[in-house]
C-alpha cells in the first residue's frame, strides 16, 4: 500500500463529526479531575507525586523469571475498540493484567490543541487499537483507573508527548511507567528510537512509513492497523529484556542502581503536566519559530508580524485549527517582509488554498495597513533590541515588566480617580477627572487608549 500523506484535506473534521467538547479559550487548562494544592495557589496535584519511583522497580514478576517472548503478531488475538462495549471488554482484560504496553497516534494539524487519534494497547497475549476519535468521551471513564493503578506497570516508548495527550484528551494520568526510551539512554544503546530497539531486541524491521500519516483517516487501512499494533506488540518483551540487563549490568552502566534510575526518569516523564498555549498580545509573536533567524525586521515588519500573529491565534482558537494550518510561520514572515497591501497581492503570496486567509483577506489587509500606519512606532524599541542581538526572552521579560508597571499605574490612577470622585461627591462639587497619559514607553497598544477619561465640566 502506498504511504498515507501527512494531511488528507477531504477527511471530515472528527471534532465536528463527534461533537467534541473543546475549550480553546485563552485560559489555563485546569486538570479538573485532580485535587488542588491547599496553599491557595490551587496547583493540580499529580497522583504520581504520592509515590517513590524506586518502589516501582520492585516489579511483580521476579527478574529471574526471564523475558517472556511475545506471540507472533499473526497468531495474536486483535480487537479494534470503537464502541463502549469494546472499551468495557478491554477494561476486563486490563483489570487482570499486571502490566500493559501503550502508544498513541496523534494529529496536530487540524485542531488547535491536537487530537489523539488512536490508542494502542498490548497485554501479554492480546493487541488492541482504540479508535479514540470515536469513543473519545468514554476512554477516561473506562481505562483511566488502570493507568492510575500503581500496581500495574505501563510500558511506553518515548512517552513524553503521550503523557500530555492522555491528560488533555481523556483526563488520564499515569502512575508507574517504564519508558523504554529512558531505559535505552541509561543503557547507552547506540540509538534510542523504537525502530532501533525492535531490530536490536526482536530482530523486527519496523516499517516507519506511517509514522507521519494522517491518523484521522477512517476506516483505518489494514496496513495502518498493522503499523499501529507493531508499536506496542513487542514492548512488554523489550521491557523484560531491558529490565534484566539493567539489574545484571549495574557496574558497566555507571549508575548505582540503573533500574531505579530508569524508574526515576520515567516518573519524571509521568509528572509532566499539560499546559494549554497562552497567547499574550504583547510578547507571543516574539517567540515565533523563525523570528530569531529572520534577518533584521524593522518596526513596520514587526508590527505586521504581531498583528498577523494575533489574528491567527484568534482564528485558530475559534475554528479549532492549528496555527500552522491557517498560515505557516514561514508565510507569515514572508508577508511581513513583502508587505502586500492589496488582497490580490496577499493571496498571490500565500496561495489560494489557505482557506481562512482567503476568508479574512480584507481584514488581514486592514491589519497590514494599521500595522504600518499606526502601530509601527510602538515597535521601534523591540526592533532595535532584536537587531542588536538582545535575547528574545530578555526583550519579552522587559515588555512584561513594562506592562505590569502600566497596569499598576492604571490601577493607581483609577484609585486616585475614585478618591477624587468620592471627595468631590462629598463636597457636592464635580472636579476634573482627567488624568495624565501613562508611561511614555508603553510597548504596543493595538487599541488606541483614550488619553483622557471623559471629563465632566464643573457645574
Ligand atoms: P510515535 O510515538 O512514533 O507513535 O508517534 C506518535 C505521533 O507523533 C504520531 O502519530 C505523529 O503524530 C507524531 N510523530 C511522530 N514522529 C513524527 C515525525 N517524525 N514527524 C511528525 N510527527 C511525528
Ligand atoms: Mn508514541
Ligand atoms: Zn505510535
Amino acid at each position: 500500500m502506498a504511504s498515507i500523506p501527512f494531511h488528507i484535506p477531504s477527511i471530515p473534521k472528527p471534532q465536528d463529526t463527534y461533537n467534541f467538547l473543546i475549550d480553546n479559550s485563552n485560559s489555563l487548562f485546569l486538570h479538573p479531575s485532580l485535587p488542588k494544592s491547599p496553599d491557595g495557589l490551587g496547583r493540580p496535584i499529580h497522583p504520581a507525586e504520592a509515590y517513590d519511583p524506586v518502589s516501582f522497580a520492585h516489579y511483580p514478576l521476579p527478574a529471574s523469571l526471564g523475558p517472556i517472548k511475545p506471540p507472533l503478531m499473526e497468531s495474536t488475538p486483535f480487537k479494534l475498540v470503537d464502541d463502549v462495549a469494546g472499551l468495557h471488554y478491554l477494561a476486563t482484560k486490563l483489570a487482570l493484567a499486571p502490566e500493559f504496553a501503550v502508544d498513541l497516534e496523534h494529529n496536530g494539524y487540524r485542531s488547535f490543541q491536537g487530537l489523539t487519534c488512536l490508542m494502542q494497547i498490548s497485554t501479554r497475549s492480546e493487541d488492541f487499537v482504540v479508535d479514540t476519535l470515536k469513543v473519545r468521551a468514554s476512554v477516561g471513564e473506562f481505562l483511566g483507573k488502570f493507568f492510575l493503578d500503581p500496581s500495574k506497570k505501563k510500558v511506553m516508548h518515548g512517552a513524553i508527548n503521550d503523557i500530555i495527550w492522555l491528560q488533555r484528551d481523556f483526563g488520564i494520568y499515569v502512575v508507574n511507567l517504564f519508558d523504554t526510551m529512558q531505559a535505552s539512554r541509561v543503557m547507552r544503546l547506540e540509538r534510542n528510537s523504537l525502530a532501533f530497539l525492535l531490530k536490536y531486541f526482536c530482530g523486527v524491521d519496523a516499517n516507519k512509513e506511517y509514522q507521519c500519516s494522517d491518523w484521522r483517516l477512517r476506516p483505518l487501512p489494514s496496513d495502518m492497523v498493522k503499523y499501529a499494533r507493531e508499536d506496542t506488540h513487542y514492548l512488554l518483551y523489550i521491557h523484560d529484556v531491558m529490565r534484566k540487563e539493567l539489574v545484571s549490568g549495574s557496574k558497566q552502566l555507571g549508575f548505582e542502581d540503573p533500574l531505579g534510575e530508569v524508574c526515576k526518569r520515567s516518573h519524571e516523564v509521568c509528572l509532566r503536566m499539560y499546559k494549554k498555549e497562552v497567547f499574550d498580545k504583547e510578547t507571543s509573536y516574539l517567540f515565533m519559530h523563525g523570528l530569531g533567524d529572520a534577518d533584521n525586521l524593522d518596526a513596520k515588519q514587526l508590527a505586521i508580524v504581531a498583528g498577523l500573529f494575533e489574528w491567527r491565534d484568534r482564528v485558530a482558537r475559534e475554528e479549532d485549527e492549528s496555527t500552522g494550518y491557517i498560515l505557516p510561520n514561514k508565510q507569515l514572515l514572508e508577508i511581513a517582509k513583502k508587505k502586500p497591501l492589496k488582497a490580490r497581492e496577499l493571496l498571490d503570496l500565500v496561495g489560494y488554498s489557505r482557506t481562512l486567509v482567503l476568508r479574512d483577506v480584507d481584514q488581514i489587509v486592514e491589519i497590514l495597513w494599521a500595522a504600518i500606519c499606526v502601530h509601527a512606532p510602538n515597535f521601534e524599541k523591540v526592533a532595535k533590541d532584536l537587531n542588536s542581538g538582545v535575547p528574545i526572552s530578555e526583550i519579552g521579560a522587559k515588555i512584561q515588566e513594562t506592562k505590569k508597571m502600566d497596569q499598576e499605574h492604571e490601577k493607581k490612577m483609577a484609585f486616585i480617580d475614585h478618591q477624587q470622585e468620592s471627595e468631590a461627591s462629598k463636597r457636592k462639587v464635580f472636579g476634573p477627572t482627567w488624568r495624565p497619559i501613562g508611561p511614555a514607553h508603553s510597548p504596543m497598544l493595538w487599541v488606541v487608549r483614550p488619553m483622557f477619561a471623559p471629563s465632566v465640566s464643573p457645574a
